[in-house]
């Protein structure tokens, strides 16, 4: 069976390359040709472990193709996924221009009778008019079927995702073409369900709110916790041993970010709106973890007072770990309002620099050496859980920063551990320690609060 991909990003690339190695033959395109270029040369544009070699391993078993002749992606194929992006909208809908287009494309393109899957993750109603869309360009004898494929993969661990998911959802009203996926998908041994179209649209999307919604609570837990002196960990552990609750997505922290959780939970709350149907519990997620993202600066004027060239080390830049995936991070909104409040900034991260320095230039110093990073700093603020930021030795802190201060937006270091070092340690939902050597901090500004106050109202209107 001939597979194609339209999109070539997280999802697609990792889509084709993985039924690749699962023995099928795979055509991946996409419109970018700097991008094709590099993958045709074995070399993946994005950072993912484990897929250099599996993109090499199947390119040179020419089970793997990368083109940006969409005649050539989707001429003789019986199944195509479409995996394009879809940005948000300046009014937090879902753009579904690359989607459309792709869809049009594939319609003009296609010669035999195909099934289109849609991983993209699209509003309810979106597979119908993909479906409309390739009918009306089509030759007139070629039957085609739309399946709802979202995609539920994990950047970081995607590889691992496709062979192991918890599910893979089959979203049609046609019972051929449901077959036709399931039996693509069958060796992978993963739970299939069956739905219909609107169903499988919407299941993603309910996905996604429901892990934003544990994030944003655990948040509000942990600042209840700092003000009670309760400590955040203790009680998500507690909460977490509830079988009906469990403990995943009760870290603590800084919010969520990344290319997902904040465009979808956006686009879920306009799906509502049009519907006539005010989501308010998703509303208030994603204002907290709004809230959430500029915590650490918070805490920063809370204790320094003016962050006036203060030398700020920025300790992480992806969205999470294992990821060079820049997009809505916490640490964007961080630099932002680091740089408004006329901060001195270095920011390290071991594999996301190049997406960091394409948004800020050279308006921040960048290094993928960590002791570098901190090396003179007068707080460093980590903004994510990299291992190499967790593993970091506290001594560095003690030895590379004169007067250490660390602001952990990761809850990364065990309180027991730092209690043992000189350093000043603020984390989220915890108690802050050593801050009685915080006064020694404090570097009175103009109209602190005020200032702090404009940058968020600034960055919030972005
Ligand atoms: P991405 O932006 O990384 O990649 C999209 C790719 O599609 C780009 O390379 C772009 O050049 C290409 N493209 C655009 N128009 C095209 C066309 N007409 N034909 C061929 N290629 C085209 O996006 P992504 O992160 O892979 O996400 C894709 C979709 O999957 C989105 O809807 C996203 O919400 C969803 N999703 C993403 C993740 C994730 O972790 N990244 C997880 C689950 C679902």
């Amino acid at each position: 069976m001939k597979i194609a991909v339209a999109g070539t990003g997280y999802v697609g690339l990792i889509t084709g390359v993985c039924l690749a190695e699962m023995g099928y033959d795979v055509v991946c395109s996409d419109i970018r040709e700097e991008k094709v270029l590099l993958l045709q040369s074995g070399c993946a544009p994005i950072f993912e472990p484990g897929l250099d070699s599996m993109l090499k391993r199947n390119l040179d078993a020419g089970r793997l193709l990368f083109t940006t002749d969409p005649e050539l992606a989707y001429k003789n194929a019986e199944l195509i996924f479409i995996a394009v992006g879809t940005p948000e909208n300046p009014d937090g809908t879902a753009n579904l221009d690359h989607v459309y287009e792709a869809a049009y494309t594939i319609g003009l393109c296609i010669d035999k009778d195909s099934i289109i899957c849609t991983k993209s993750t699209v509003p309810v109603g979106t597979n119908e008019r993909i479906k409309e869309i390739i009918r009306s360009v089509k030759p007139a004898h070629l039957e085609i079927q739309t399946v709802s494929t979202p995609e539920f993969l994990r950047e970081g661990n995607a590889m691992y995702d496709f062979f192991y998911g918890d599910r893979i959802i089959i979203g049609t009203e046609s019972e051929e073409a449901a077959k036709i996926v399931e039996q693509v998908f069958l060796p992978l041994k993963i739970p299939l369900i069956k739905t219909d179209t609107r169903s499988a649209e919407m299941i993603k999307y309910a996905s996604n709110a429901f892990l934003a919604t544990k994030i944003s609570f655990i948040n509000e837990i942990a600042a209840i916790c700092d003000k009670v002196g309760a400590n955040i960990e203790e009680v998500a552990f507690g909460i977490g041993k509830d079988r009906r609750i469990g403990p995943q997505f009760l870290q603590a922290g800084i919010g969520y970010g990344g290319s997902c959780f904040p465009k979808d939970t956006k686009a879920l709350v306009q799906i509502a709106g049009n519907v006539e149907h005010q989501f308010e519990l998703l509303e208030a997620v994603i204002k907290i973890n709004i809230r959430q993202q500029l915590l650490a600066v918070q805490k920063a004027k809370e204790l320094f007072g003016s962050l006036e060239g203060l030398r700020v080390a920025v300790l992480g830049l992806s969205f999470k770990p294992d990821t060079d995936d820049i997009r809505e991070a916490a640490s964007i909104t961080i630099l932002k309002a680091l740089l408004a409040e006329g901060a001195s900034v270095i920011a390290y991260d071991p594999v996301a620099i190049s997406n960091a320095r394409r948004v800020f230039g050279d308006e921040i110093e960048f290094t993928a050496d960590i002791q570098t990073a901190i090396s003179g700093a007068e707080l460093s603020l980590i903004a994510t859980e990299w291992d190499h930021i967790k593993y970091l030795p506290l001594e560095k802190y003690v030895q590379l920063m004169a007067n250490p201060v660390i602001i952990d937006g990761r809850n990364c270091y065990s309180l027991k551990d730092v209690s043992k070092y000189p350093i000043t340690y603020i984390s989220i939902g915890r108690s802050a320690l050593h801050p009685e050597q915080a006064q020694q901090h404090t570097r009175p500004g103009p109209n602190m609060k005020g200032r702090y106050d404009e940058t968020i109202t600034s960055i919030l209107s972005d």
